[in-house]
């Protein structure tokens, strides 16, 4: 899952940050809005953690043009407790959520967890498919009722094919939803994820379409 942070903050930016790389998400952090809008623009992401006092545009001016620009990504607005006004602005502007600074930790995972499901249409944060169960809270993966382990990576990217089962992936997109700025990706880094992944969870679970991409199959 891809991230994109939006937080002028260094402090706050910076744990935020680490924190979801340890929760084995792709992180992007911009620290401004006029950076937002544009990243936005050229790159799909799965959610923005978005603040709203921001330099250039503020995130208000960042939401409004994203959405008038079409762009749906789901956005989790991060905000100042003296912000009741803009939060509720931002909602109606179509923000999908917000947290407020303080904020815990686990309750911006949680609340994420909830927009990227919602967004791609799932009501719980188990995903199964054929003998596989994939526990989004929990990170576990079990297969006929053992656990799987896996690697950060693979896990990644056996989350991204359980969110949409039959859904074919292109490589290009699994690369963009696997790895963020500044991270080297080897030709064919993907096509070894999925080698080492069909190690663990079976040769027949993903499937590939010759040109199109891979997809995890329902029938075992
Ligand atoms: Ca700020």
């Amino acid at each position: 899952m891809r991230v994109l942070l939006v937080e002028d903050d260094e402090m706050i930016g910076e744990s935020l940050s680490d924190a979801l790389q340890d929760e084995a998400y792709i992180v992007d952090w911009v620290k401004d809005g006029r950076q937002a809008i544009l990243t936005l623009k050229v790159q799909p992401y799965d959610i923005v953690l978005l603040d709203l006092g921001l330099p250039e545009v503020d995130g208000m001016g960042v939401l409004n043009t994203i959405r008038h620009a079409q762009i749906k990504t789901p956005v989790l607005i991060i905000t100042a407790r003296d912000e009741v006004k803009d939060r509720i602005a931002g909602l109606d502007s179509g923000a999908d959520d917000y947290v407020v600074k303080p904020f815990e930790l686990g309750e911006v995972f949680a609340r994420m967890r909830v927009l990227i499901r919602r967004a791609q249409g799932q009501a719980d944060n188990l995903l199964i498919v054929g003998n596989v169960q994939l526990d989004t809270t929990h990170k576990r993966v079990i297969m006929d009722d053992s656990p799987v382990d896996l690697t950060a990576k693979e896990y990644m990217l056996l989350n991204i094919f359980m969110l949409s089962p039959e859904k074919v992936m292109s490589k290009t997109e699994l690369e963009d939803s696997l790895y963020g700025w500044g991270g080297e990706v080897e030709s064919n880094a993907v096509e070894f994820l999925i080698h080492s992944l069909r190690k663990k969870i079976g040769q027949q679970r993903i499937k590939n379409v010759r040109g199109l991409g891979w997809y995890i199959s329902n029938s075992n």
